[in-house]
């Protein structure tokens, strides 16, 4: 189907990824005649959605509730220790790494939402899989899950999405590629369609309610170096290249509030070397996130941060911040075999910015760009400080730290003294932007005089107020389902006048 096909619908749905196609399936359920636009093409279908692992948070009380989401086998029951996340966990974890700015309503609705949305999809046909790779290690034998995730979409980004888009053929809702939504048509106030272009010509495709679901503007360098300041153009993007603020500029046209951290980001540690926007066999392969266990050094061959101040969760999101703010851009992790076990399957990929040497003076000497002696000064003086009294454990908050450098560690502080030695090179890798439009707890976009914009709702990245500074590991898909759903549903509504 082509949007010059298409003159109308109940409901318009602008983007292809997780909280757009939520939406679409939610608006469908509601009883709405539904149309999906997407600005990619279908090769590149998904949006960052596609990218992504599939992490995702939800809470869960007890093992029947985890069942909800996530097929445990009775085994698995007996061997693996899951722990359990409360409310009151993903309420603290928003509201510490948000430095307490996110917005206590719809993180109220996200928080109370995230396990009933996810058993939702998973009844559509969604599937879930434990994530014993990367939010487990074994002790004593046994699995134990850590920072309060334990399961991902099966297959991933890919999977989610394949299944997603499966979905929706089999309900009959349409799929528009190569079509973006370029504005908003209003009469008198309310949103009653879309002009979309496609293949250079423009079209306007009617409907009773609009949702938006079009991304962030991490894609848009020219918008990354006007609202997250310098240096961010020169970021690498670590998922789609169709996400420009499209969603959201069109959103603020027709009179919509801007809201959260417009000069704040999720951006992670990525390969030096990883191309300019996301490479779809690679995914998210690019990140290197077992920096808890390692140092990292700048240029200066100095530490800048403190890479174990808690689980990679709760600041693997803001550490490409800090590795941008560096000179040159750029970080080397340094590990010694001590904990090179430890490493996640990214490390082990192909497309590797990776030395190793066998001892600390020939690491130094192939680590480019860093000056060795400053190096070499920063490994002897971490090593000197590390609390070896207390026992390293990977899979809690040990509080093995440093004492008395200027930079400290908190956790997982190890002294490196055991060759082979690795280092991988990390520049500063960009996932998604926090600023968006403000959105009442039903998603319905809010105006600049604080009263929905009738017709016009939002999910996903586009929506403003939930992150500020920092984010908590596997949130992006979760809160992308919970408005996604909410908004389609509030869409359909909408268009049937109720
Ligand atoms: C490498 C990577 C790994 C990640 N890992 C995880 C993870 O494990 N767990 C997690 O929870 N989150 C993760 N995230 C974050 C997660 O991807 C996002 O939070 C989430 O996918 C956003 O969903 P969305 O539907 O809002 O956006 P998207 O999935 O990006 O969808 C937006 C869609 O809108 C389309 N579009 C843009 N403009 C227009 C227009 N004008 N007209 C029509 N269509 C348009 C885009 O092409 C795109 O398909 C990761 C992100 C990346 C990049």
């Amino acid at each position: 189907m082509q949007a010059k096909d298409i003159s109308e619908a109940d409901v318009v749905v602008v983007g292809a990824g997780n909280a757009a196609l939520c939406a679409a399936m939610a608006a469908h359920e509601a009883g709405a005649k539904v149309i999906v636009l997407e600005r990619a093409p279908q090769s590149e279908a998904g949006g960052n959605s596609f990218f992504t692992a599939g992490a995702t948070r939800f809470v869960f009380n007890n093992i029947a509730e985890l069942r909800e989401v996530l097929d445990v086998s009775e085994e698995e029951e007996r061997t693996v220790d899951f722990g359990v996340y409360t409310a009151d966990n993903f309420f603290d974890d928003m509201g510490r790494v948000t430095q307490y700015r996110c917005d206590p309503d719809l993180t109220e609705v996200l928080v109370s939402n995230s396990r009933p949305t996810l058993a939702w999809m998973k009844k559509k046909g969604v599937k879930f899989e434990p994530m014993y790779g990367r939010q487990a290690h074994k002790v004593n034998g046994r699995f134990k899950f850590f920072g309060g995730q334990v399961c991902a979409f099966w297959g991933g980004g890919a999977g989610l999405v394949e299944s997603e888009h499966r979905i929706a053929k089999t309900l009959g809702i349409p799929i528009v590629y190569e079509t973006a939504a370029v504005s908003l048509v209003q009469e008198a106030g309310r949103v009653v369609g879309v002009v979309v272009e496609s293949g250079g010509l423009q079209s306007t495709i009617r409907a009773k309610a609009v949702v938006l679901a079009a991304g962030g503007f991490e894609s848009n360098a020219e918008m990354r170096a006007r609202y997250l300041g310098p240096n961010w153009d020169l970021a690498k993007v670590r998922g789609t290249r169709f996400n420009m603020g499209d969603g959201i500029n069109m959103a603020m046209r027709a009179g919509a509030m801007p809201c959260g951290h417009w000069s704040g980001a999720h951006a992670v540690g990525w390969d030096m070397n990883a191309p300019t926007f996301g490479d779809r066999e690679v995914g998210d392969g690019f990140q290197k996130h077992s920096y808890p266990f390692s140092i990292m050094v700048n240029a200066d061959g100095e530490r800048f941060v403190d890479e174990g101040a808690d689980f990679r969760n709760f600041t693997y999101a803001k550490y490409g911040l800090d590795v941008l703010k560096q000179p040159g851009l750029f970080s080397w992790q340094v590990y010694d075999a001590k904990v090179t076990p430890l490493l996640r399957d990214e490390y082990r990929i192909r497309q590797v910015t990776k030395v190793e040497a066998d001892t600390l003076e020939a690491l130094a000497e192939k680590m480019e760009g860093v000056n060795p002696k400053g190096f070499l000064r920063t490994v002897k003086a971490f090593n000197a400080a590390v609390r070896q009294d207390i026992p390293f454990n990977s899979v809690v908050k040990d509080g093995r730290c440093t004492e008395g450098l200027a930079v400290p560690k908190s956790n997982w502080a190890n002294t490196l003294d055991t060759p082979p030695y690795q280092a991988y090179a990390v520049t500063c890798g960009i996932t998604f932007t926090f600023g968006g439009v403000k959105v009442s707890p039903q998603a319905a976009v809010q105006s600049v005089a604080g009263q929905p914009i009738p017709g016009l709702f939002a999910a996903g990245e586009m929506v403003g107020g939930l992150f500020y500074f920092n984010y908590p590991s596997g949130t992006g898909l979760v809160s992308g389902a919970v408005f996604g759903r909410i908004a389609g549903t509030q869409a359909a509504r909408h268009a049937g006048g109720l």
